[in-house]
């Protein structure tokens, strides 16, 4: 029955302060079900009460620093409350009484969440604009209101737990929830000892019900993989075009599922446009949408999760692509073609295969942003020509032969760094006939419009190390020349002088 294994304590370590440390041999898992609403009216009720509780404390929170911030502007000796979990905890502690008389209803972690998941959003916006967070700027945090949002509470304490008969999930407060798939993949596990559960999050999307657990796992002993190294090419003609040491080449489909769904969606969402909110018609309708969403949702996750899986479990290094996804969403070209990189989902790709190949050992090897694998001929060296923006076929500026844009990077990236260049190809540009450097080229690569000047080119990593041979830009696939130095276009790494 006690299905909350417990770490042995021998397998225990002891944790920074605040911090909860996952036991050597242990990885974090999560492990989620779908589960029905609850027929019981009130439970219903409840589970959602639990959700308005977190978007209340959020709200709250968000409306005291916002005063205080006012505040300290008038009055610079103002004490402002810490924007961490505990100090805003412990204000809501001493307020609730008077401004939520209502909060035994619900469970205390309703209100831990919606808290914590403000911290968070506090600390994303002074990071991003302390320049000390990666991607695109975090505006500051914004009222949420009851239709937009993403609702879910965390519980960390309390019954949590999943009953023997791999149907049933119980949670604090809201007690039982009836799942719609077998819990087989995590009760097992839970049955062995080789789990244990840290938290439960019941959260709501598509008007569906979600319980996903975070746990950690006992990271059994999983055979090396057999094949050597692999390149994988990112794309959105081919989710993945992947060229392995052997010399095969093998195309992973892109589901592109919001493209397969728009003639649908625009259709559904006219019917919603024309029926009144809050009638029948119009809830089917939008039932109608959130499906094709969910639909979409599914896909996408399925094919990222079986390709990684497939790589972690047969390839001992695998080496991807830095993408720049921001940038490719943002500046590049038709609104198709981000709507595309969007429905690609790419950015899933690298952190789960980050964390897969983690549970063997191994971790991916990440080319350079700056290494333009889709235009460097490989075997050839020269720069290819794009008969046409983000065409498919390239062509050898040397012999004229066609090339397979995906194929040709995926065999650039198996091969890096040993044998591709590390410069830009924008350095090879005076001396071999192409389009004019003008910024536009680029492609899946999502090269930023600067990687083609060798002005703002950054210097070139990884250089003089396994083999990396620099030449003379004149004698491009001649007499290697070590050294050779000098500003931007003068200095030409070659991989046709290597191998
Ligand atoms: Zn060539």
């Amino acid at each position: 029955m006690a299905t909350l294994a417990f770490v042995p304590e021998a397998r225990k370590k002891r944790a920074p302060k605040g911090k909860f440390a996952i036991p050597d041999g242990w990885v974090a898992r999560g492990f989620s079900f779908e589960v029905e609403w609850p027929e019981d009216k009130e439970v219903a009720s409840s589970i959602r009460s639990q959700f308005g509780g977190r978007r209340y404390a959020f709200n709250w929170g968000l409306g005291q620093v916002k005063a205080d911030l006012d505040a300290h502007k008038t009055d610079p000796a103002h004490q402002s409350v810490k924007w961490n979990l505990y100090a805003m905890r412990k204000r809501w502690n001493a307020e609730k009484a008077a401004i939520a008389p209502w909060w035994a209803e619900n469970s205390k972690e309703a209100y831990a969440t919606g808290i914590a998941d403000l911290c968070v959003a506090l600390k994303n916006w002074s990071d991003s604009r302390q320049g000390k967070r990666k991607g695109g700027r975090v505006g500051f945090p914004k009222f949420r209101c009851r239709h937009k949002d993403q609702a879910g509470v965390r519980f960390t304490t309390g019954a949590i737990r999943v009953e023997p008969d791999r149907r049933t999930v119980t949670l604090p407060v809201v007690g039982t929830l009836r799942s719609k798939e077998n819990t087989r993949r995590l009760e097992r596990l839970l049955g062995k000892g080789s789990a244990r559960v840290l938290n439960a999050t019941l959260s709501q999307r598509w008007g569906r019900l979600f319980v996903s657990f975070g746990c950690i796992v006992e990271n059994h002993p999983r055979s090396m993989p057999t094949r050597e190294r692999v390149g994988v090419d990112l794309g959105m003609r081919s989710l993945a075009t992947i060229a392995d040491s052997d010399g095969n080449i093998i195309e992973v489909p892109n589901p592109a599922p919001l493209r397969a769904t728009l003639t649908k969606r625009r259709r559904v969402g006219r019917q919603l446009s024309r029926r009144l909110p809050g009638s029948l018609g119009h809830s089917a309708a939008k039932a109608k949408l959130a499906r094709l969403d969910r639909r979409c949702v599914n896909l996408r996750q399925q094919a990222s999760h079986q390709l990684t899986t497939w790589l972690a479990a047969t390839y001992r290094e695998v080496v991807i692509e830095d993408l720049d996804l921001a940038a490719m969403k943002k500046g590049m070209g038709r609104r198709a073609f981000r709507r595309s990189v969007s429905d690609t989902a790419l950015g899933r790709i690298r952190p789960q295969l980050t964390h897969k190949m983690g549970w063997r050992g191994t971790q991916p090897t990440v080319a350079n942003r700056w290494f333009a694998s889709s235009l460097i001929h490989h075997g050839c060296g020269c720069r290819l020509i794009e008969p046409k923006r983000l065409a498919k076929q390239l062509i050898c500026a040397v012999t004229g032969e066609p090339v397979d844009r995906d194929r040709n990077a995926a065999q650039n990236l198996r091969d890096w760094p040993d044998y591709a260049s590390c410069g830009s190809v924008g350095a090879t540009a005076p001396f071999v006939p192409g389009p004019s450097s003008d910024g536009t080229g680029g492609g899946s690569d999502a090269e930023p419009l600067g990687t083609w000047r060798a002005d703002v080119r950054p210097p070139p990593r990884r250089c003089a190390v396994r083999g990396e041979v620099r030449t003379e830009p004149g004698n491009g696939r001649g007499t290697p020349r070590r050294g050779a130095t000098s500003s931007g276009l003068t200095r030409v790494h070659s991989m046709a002088t290597v191998v």
